[in-house]
């Protein structure tokens, strides 16, 4: 893992709201029948619609609390909404997410789901 994400995991696990999220049951079974790359490919579709547009409707409440491993993920690691992206991430608000910035949050679920499972 590259130190960038390291240091941000680092931040996450010191704060308690964000370290209060886990997977439940019903989502960890979820995940085991659908795989990561299934998982991961729901993720991109809902990054697509939820948060890349430059001003996504209803920012801040866009991402549901559960029901979806990937929804738990982006609580956990502060990529639910462009507030938190910008604050947590430095990615700023009122623009399109550009591809690498995509790629990028992609990157930090994948990398939560996985401990989360392990
Ligand atoms: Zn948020």
């Amino acid at each position: 893992m590259n130190q960038d994400l390291e240091a941000l995991f680092v931040r996450l696990q010191k704060s308690k709201f964000r370290s209060s999220f886990k997977l439940k049951k019903k989502e960890l079974n979820y995940f085991h029948d659908k795989g990561l790359p299934v998982i991961l490919g729901h993720g991109r579709d809902f990054i697509n619609s939820r948060l890349a547009p430059a001003n996504p409707p209803n920012d801040g409440k866009q991402t549901p609390f559960g029901k979806h491993p990937v929804f738990v993920a982006q609580h956990a690691t502060a990529t639910c909404c462009r507030g938190c992206l910008q604050k947590w991430h430095k990615i700023p608000k009122n623009r399109e997410l550009i591809s690498e910035e995509i790629d990028y949050v992609l990157d930090v679920i994948e990398y939560w789901l996985k401990n989360e499972v392990d």
